[in-house]
């Protein structure tokens, strides 16, 4: 009987520790094993850099065009993306990872002002700067977050890190009320200077015709647009997160790792 009844305590607990262990497993932060791949290329393969180093050389022969052609009245001007287009934030991905960091870590990160230059970055804002043309930093990080990327843009190298050449996400005065659009910060730098030359990881460091997703993940507007790429707007490679994202989630926010698989391997195309 003894012995009995010590084996329905045994098996209660057991039971007991299973269903703890289960809702322990629950509760862990969402993990982010889905960006293993992705950022295991953009932080290895020689490929990532020469797609950094294609798009700058491509920028600098624009750039030598643009300068030649003399047409302009106004000073040129180069708007970039910070972001995967100047520096690299892949080590805060790896700790999404590592870690089961959540985003509020991206704080953490950019406080530490350590994020390097991208392959041919430096060397192009250098060059720009060598020929009087004005880069300047469209970027969605916030406003919290001007003291910190400038301080981590003057640390790697770049001219131009200064507070009148940063265009943070947060600086309502001349967006369209979208704080994450950039198509008002873009029009407040071409009120003093000719924009001849936009480059970015995210199709919307571009044009505002690119944000709207809807048609196609969005890739009717880059059809349409095809001729600009390579000429105006050099696209740099970043497979580690983007607006790309959204309609693969179907615009949800929130979601957990385990429903993003699903959805991402829900729109596999076979053929
Ligand atoms: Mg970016």
């Amino acid at each position: 009987m003894k012995s009995t009844a010590y084996s329905i305590i045994l098996a209660s607990a057991l039971l007991f520790s299973c269903q703890t262990t289960k809702n322990t497993i629950i509760s862990v932060p969402t993990n982010h094993d889905k960006l293993l791949m992705s950022v295991a290329w953009y932080q290895h393969s020689a490929e990532m850099a020469a797609l950094y180093y294609q798009g700058f050389n491509i920028a600098q022969q624009r750039l030598n065009e643009a300068i030649n052609a003399n047409k302009h009245t106004k000073p040129l001007a180069v708007v970039v993306d910070i972001d995967e287009t100047m520096l690299d934030n892949s080590p805060f991905e790896a700790m999404l990872i590592t870690n089961a960091d959540d985003l509020k870590g991206w704080y953490n990160w950019t406080a530490k002002a350590t994020a390097k230059a991208l392959p041919g970055s430096l060397a192009f804002a250098k060059y720009a700067q060598s020929n009087d043309v004005e880069i300047f930093f469209v970027t969605n990080r916030d406003d919290s977050e001007r003291a910190v990327t400038l301080k981590n843009l003057a640390e790697a190298g770049f001219p131009y890190a200064t507070e009148d050449h940063l265009l943070t996400k947060s600086d309502l005065s001349y967006s369209t009320g979208n704080t994450s659009s950039k198509v008002g910060r873009r029009a407040k730098v071409s009120e003093n200077h000719e924009i001849v030359l936009l480059i970015g990881d995210n199709l919307n460091d571009f044009s505002g015709e690119f944000e709207d997703r809807s048609v196609n993940n969005g890739k009717e507007a880059v059809l349409k647009n095809h001729e600009q790429f390579g000429q105006k707007f050099i696209v740099l490679p970043n497979p580690m997160y983007g607006a790309w994202e959204k309609p693969l989630y179907n615009y949800r926010d929130g979601l957990g790792d385990e429903e993003k698989t699903k959805l991402l391997k829900s729109k596999l195309r076979n053929e």
